[in-house]
This record gives C-alpha cells, sequence and structure tokens, in this order.
C-alpha cells in the first residue's frame, strides 16, 4: 500500500478513535472488544494534544468518535470541539447504535457533520428511535447513514496463529489496516485492535507483550511524518496479528453475549 502527500500530509481514507471504550450492547465478536473492557472515556483536552500533533502529518478524509458507544462519553460536546480545535479533519462522524443518540443534547447534533447508525438484528432499535435520530440529523443538517446488520465476521480466532506464515497472510489480506486507523493514548495504530486485544486476552497467553506499546507509532516521535509513512506503508504484520484474523474469519448470525459473560 503506497500513500500520496498533500502539503505535507499523509492522504488517508478515515482516522477514529475510542471515545468510550464500554458499550451498553455485548455484541459477539465486537471489533474493540468492548463487552470485555471497563468504562472508560477519553480525556478531551488529551485528545486535542494527540490530534493536533497528529494533524501535521496526517490528513484523513473523515475523523470518527467511535467506542465502545460514544453516547456514554459525559462530554461529546468537548470532544467534537477538540477534534475541530485540532484541525485534522474536515468532516467529523459519529458511529452509535443509536440507544442514546435520539436523546442527545442539540450540541452534539450542531458539531456533527455524519452520523452512522448501526441496527443490530440482535438488539434491533425501535423503529420510532430511528424516525426520532432522522429527525434531528435533517434539523442539524447531519448526514445519516443507517446500516443494518445482521451478521458479524470473527474477529478473534481460536487460537493465536503459530506460523509467520500465516500471520503474513492475515496481515496481507486484512483490509481494516487500510480503513480502521486508530488514534489511541498518545500512539496511532494501523487498526483498532492493538490497544484492547491484550488487556482482554493477556489473561489466556501469559507470554503475550503488551500489543498496545510494541504495535502503533508514537506520536511524540520527532520524525512523526517519515515514521508514519513507514508504518502504513510496511508489509511487516503488527504484532497483533497473532491474534486476529483481520478479514479472514467466518461470517456468524449477529448475537448478543450473556450479561453473565466473564
Ligand atoms: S454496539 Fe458496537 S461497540 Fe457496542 S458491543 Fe456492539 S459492536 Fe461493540
Ligand atoms: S491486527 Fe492485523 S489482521 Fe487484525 S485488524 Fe489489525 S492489521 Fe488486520
Amino acid at each position: 500500500m503506497r500513500y500520496e502527500l498533500q502539503d505535507g500530509r499523509i492522504l488517508t481514507w478515515s482516522l477514529e478513535t475510542h471515545v468510550a471504550a464500554h458499550c451498553n450492547l455485548r455484541c459477539v465478536q465486537c471489533c474493540p472488544l468492548s463487552p470485555h473492557l471497563p468504562a472508560w472515556a477519553v480525556e478531551p483536552s488529551a485528545l486535542r494534544d494527540d490530534l493536533s500533533r497528529l494533524a501535521r502529518a496526517l490528513r484523513p478524509n473523515v475523523f470518527k468518535l467511535t467506542g465502545g458507544e460514544p453516547f456514554l462519553h459525559p462530554d461529546l460536546p468537548a470532544v467534537l470541539d477538540a477534534v475541530r480545535a485540532s484541525g485534522i479533519a474536515s468532516q467529523v462522524s459519529i458511529t452509535t447504535n443509536g440507544f442514546l443518540a435520539q436523546s442527545a443534547p442539540d450540541a452534539v447534533y450542531e458539531r456533527l457533520d455524519r452520523m452512522t447508525l448501526s441496527v443490530y438484528s440482535s438488539a434491533p432499535l425501535p423503529e420510532r428511535s430511528i424516525a426520532r435520530i432522522t429527525e434531528r440529523c435533517e434539523q442539524h443538517q447531519v448526514h445519516l447513514s443507517v446500516k443494518r446488520i445482521d451478521a458479524f465476521q470473527q474477529l478473534t480466532p481460536d487460537t493465536p496463529h503459530d506460523t509467520d506464515e500465516a500471520i503474513r497472510g492475515v496481515h496481507a489480506r486484512c483490509w481494516l489496516k487500510v480503513r480502521c486507523h486508530l488514534v489511541h493514548a498518545g500512539r496511532f495504530y494501523a487498526c483498532t485492535r492493538p490497544p484492547h486485544v491484550a488487556t482482554v486476552l493477556g489473561r489466556e497467553y501469559p507470554d503475550m507483550p503488551a500489543l498496545g506499546e510494541v504495535d502503533g507509532v508514537t506520536l511524540d516521535t520527532p520524525d512523526l511524518l517519515g515514521q508514519l509513512l513507514g508504518y502504513l506503508e510496511r508489509e511487516t504484520p503488527l504484532a497483533t496479528c497473532r491474534y486476529c484474523l483481520g478479514g479472514d474469519g467466518a461470517w456468524l448470525p449477529h448475537a448478543q453475549l450473556p450479561r453473565a459473560w466473564s
């Protein structure tokens, strides 16, 4: 994969951040592993610092507030102001399951350009809620995409890949490394998996390194542009790829984990 530069910044498809790590749903095979993570919400000032540094080297087409469920953040207007102040992207989007979006303050809608509403067959958002969110988006000129989802792709393998060839293959075929770039806690990652996989699976695999620290690029590196470009264009898998199926996983009917899962 080769990336173009414009005005000294790398042009990318999108960049996202996990505004809240936790979620009000418990989807099986949740990509960022939210059902298994403790409650956590990003500090707006810390996000602004991270994005201001990143904005000198990266120009994503759109910046996405994701999670977990972003509407669980206690001060989304402050998060959105931090994103705008950084100048990272001209389009700002939020991805939500919708259960809290219909009653969010106007101050959130006023600060958004786009919303992606994921409606899951295993926990369907009532049609009246979808209608209310549609109405509010129209009122505030927020472009709404409603995605109805009845299947999930398995992302976590039953056991880690045991050969370098298998890991290289998973990484080479993975589309997420181009579409799902993440900024989290002072680091840039090619996908959303590294910060959370060790937190959740480290209990099962004591030899697993601290993937969130091994993978990614730290934003205080002196040559951020060069480091990012090398990281994005390299063919070497991430350490996290050993514990991930990328785009290779089987498609399964959408389902929720029981509340008592541990
Ligand atoms: S709604 Fe999204 S973030 Fe929440 S558990 Fe489901 S897939 Fe994960
Ligand atoms: S860890 Fe590797 S295989 Fe998994 S999503 Fe990221 S780049 Fe793709």
